[in-house]
């Protein structure tokens, strides 16, 4: 069976005054159906970008310079703007981090689920209500029939979040980006929303792309998960086992500072330094002024992904004891 999103050798650029800037610097990675792709790394790694260039919003001048990006067999990176507009929504749904941002204050949730099924579906006023009922539902939304009628601001932040994810799913997408969907959220509320984020793939088998910062999320959500830094994929696997022996140093700097999975008082397993900034790439390795292994070969050759156990890995070191094994 084919991917549901299949990603090939990515390169988005934003030409500048002063230059040409790649931000995402050649990237592979596909998500089957059912399936939750996690990805994860520091901010500026590239992992918004990703997403937004598969659902074609790319802010301002940023554009998909070489590379292809397919949905469902489709090729989707090429398409016209207003082809890109009918496939939003209808097959790919997005799920910001603030739910304001995805819903209009001034119309009900009932209102908004409905117009939204109709633009892309051939349903009657009627049966989009009693879908927008059902669905709200799914997303475990008490007294649906009651909160149809009322606008976002009569909603918690939890529940308006599950209202996103209802209005991202309304016209049964294959594929759904999800871009820190709980960041905005209060910490009780984070994996309420994750479980449901879960649920909701499997049921449907819906494709999920799920951006975040926080390896947390991915190590309760995701099936696989892809690190990225600067621009590129430095290791990708199934979660289960990048999270109990991550293989590239800078995996394994974001999984100490998951605080459930490693000793409470030693849990700041700090990765000092700071992301590359996109005019000032560092040579070879892009992780090398950062990592404590780095040598000669780091500074002066780039490391390809290479096959690492279940994973794959991108570092010239990975046979390292002392960088193959959780600290
Ligand atoms: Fe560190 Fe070298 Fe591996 Fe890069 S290639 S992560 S610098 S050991
Ligand atoms: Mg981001």
């Amino acid at each position: 069976p084919g991917a549901v999103l299949d990603i090939r050798k990515l390169v988005v650029e934003f030409p500048t005054r002063r230059g040409v800037l790649t931000a995402i610097r050649g990237i592979d990675l596909t998500i089957g159906r059912g399936e939750i792709l996690g990805v994860v790394g520091e901010s500026g790694a590239g992992k918004s970008l990703t997403g937004a260039a598969v659902i074609g919003l790319l802010e301002s001048s940023g554009r998909v310079a070489e590379g292809e990006i397919h949905v469902c067999g489709r090729r989707i990176d090429n398409l016209p703007r207003r082809e890109m507009q009918k496939l939003r929504g209808r097959t790919i749904g997005a799920i910001f981090q603030d739910p304001l941002t995805s819903l209009n204050p001034l119309l009900t949730v009932g209102d908004q689920l409905t117009e939204t099924m109709r633009v892309h579906l051939p349903l009657s006023r009627a049966e989009a209500a009693d879908r927008a009922i059902k669905l709200l539902q799914e997303v475990g939304i008490p007294s649906p029939e009651l909160r149809i009628t009322q606008y976002p601001h009569q909603f918690s932040g939890g529940m308006r979040q599950r209202v996103v994810i209802a209005l991202a799913l309304c016209a049964e997408p294959e594929l759904v980006i999800a871009d820190e969907p709980t960041t905005a959220l209060d910490v009780s509320i984070q994996a309420q929303i994750t479980a449901l984020l879960k649920r909701v793939c499997r049921d449907r088998g819906t494709a999920m792309m799920l951006i975040t910062h926080d390896m947390g999320v991915i190590a309760e959500t995701a099936d696989r998960v892809a690190v990225m830094y600067a621009g590129r994929i430095v290791e990708i696997g199934p979660v289960a086992s990048i999270i109990r022996a991550p293989r590239h140093p800078y995996t394994k700097g974001l999984i100490g500072s998951i605080p459930s999975l490693t000793d409470r008082r030693e849990r700041l397993v700090q990765i000092d330094g700071a992301m590359p900034r996109l005019n000032a790439m560092p040579s070879g390795c892009a992780f090398h002024p950062r990592c404590r292994y780095a040598n000669e070969q780091c500074r002066s050759d780039r490391p390809p992904l290479l096959p690492a156990g279940t994973s794959e890995a991108a570092c010239w070191h990975l046979d390292r004891e002392e960088v193959s094994h959780v600290a």
